[in-house]
C-alpha cells in the first residue's frame, strides 16, 4: 500500500459512485460508503477516519474486536459493519460492539443478537444475506426461503434489532451488465418484501469491482475495500 493514499482513494471511489447516480438519475447522498478495513490495521482505519469516512466493515469477528477496542476513542464517531460469516457462538460480543450485522442468514442468529444486544445500546442494524447467485459454495439464505426468513426477523419482539434491508456478494462477472443482473435481483426481493408490508430501505450490494452496477440497480450502501486501502494479503 502506497502510504498517504487512503484519502485520494477514498476521494476516487467517490467519485466512482458520484458518476454512477448521476448516470442513473439518483442523487448521490442516497448512497453510503462502508470502508472495508479486513486484514488492514487501526492506523489505516485512523488515516480513512481523517480523511472522513465514518463507518467500516469487518468480516472476521476476532479481528474486529481487537480494532473496535484500539480505536476505542474514536468510538462516537465510528460506525461497525460485520459483513463476514457470523457463527452462533459469536454472537455475544458482535451483540455488544458492532452497529450492523450483514450476514444474518438464518433466524437464530437474529433471535440470539436480539437477546443479546445491550439496552443501553441501540438497536443493532441488521441485513439479510441472499444467496443471490445461486452458488453452492456462497453463504446466504435461497431467495425462495427469503420472504419467512424476512418477516419472521422483522417480527422479532423486544425492538433490540431492527431489520432494515438485504446484503448479497453476487459472482464476480467482467461486464457491466451481467454485473447488473444480479444485483437487479436483489433489488426486485426488496421491493417484493416492501410490498407484503415490510419497511426495508437498505440494499447492502457492490464492491470494488462492481459498485457502479450496483448503484445504477439501486444499491444504497456499497462495501469497499481495496479500492480504498490497497490489495489485501
Ligand atoms: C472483502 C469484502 C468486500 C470488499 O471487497 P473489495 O473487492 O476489496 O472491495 C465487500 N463485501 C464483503 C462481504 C467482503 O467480504
Amino acid at each position: 500500500m502506497i502510504m498517504g493514499s487512503i484519502g485520494s482513494n477514498l476521494q476516487e471511489v467517490k467519485r466512482r459512485i458520484d458518476a454512477a447516480c448521476a448516470a442513473s438519475g439518483r442523487n448521490a447522498n442516497t448512497v453510503t460508503l462502508l470502508a472495508v478495513s479486513k486484514t488492514f490495521d487501526g492506523a489505516a482505519v485512523r488515516e480513512a477516519h481523517a480523511a472522513g469516512q465514518r463507518a467500516f466493515g469487518e468480516n472476521y469477528v476476532q479481528e474486529a474486536l481487537a480494532k473496535i477496542d484500539g480505536l476505542a476513542d474514536l468510538r462516537a464517531s465510528l460506525e461497525w459493519h460485520l459483513i463476514g460469516p457470523l457463527q452462533s457462538n459469536k454472537t455475544r460480543p458482535v451483540a455488544e460492539a458492532f452497529d450492523w450485522v450483514h450476514t444474518i442468514d438464518r433466524l437464530k442468529l437474529a433471535e440470539r443478537l436480539a437477546a443479546q444486544r445491550p439496552p443501553g445500546l441501540p438497536p443493532l442494524q441488521l441485513c439479510l444475506q441472499v444467496n443471490i447467485s445461486g452458488e453452492a459454495s456462497k453463504s446466504g439464505v435461497a431467495p425462495g426461503e427469503l420472504p419467512a426468513l424476512a418477516h419472521a426477523v422483522a417480527a422479532l419482539p423486544g425492538g433490540r434489532v431492527r431489520l432494515r434491508g438485504l446484503m448479497a456478494i453476487p459472482e464476480p462477472a467482467a461486464e457491466l451488465q451481467a454485473q447488473r443482473a444480479p444485483h437487479r435481483a436483489l433489488a426486485a426481493l426488496v421491493h417484493a418484501l416492501n410490498a407484503q408490508g415490510l419497511a426495508l430501505d437498505t440494499l447492502s450490494m457492490g464492491m470494488s469491482a462492481d459498485l457502479e452496477a450496483a448503484v445504477m440497480e439501486g444499491s444504497t450502501l456499497v462495501r469497499v475495500g481495496s479500492a480504498i486501502f490497497g490489495a489485501r494479503a
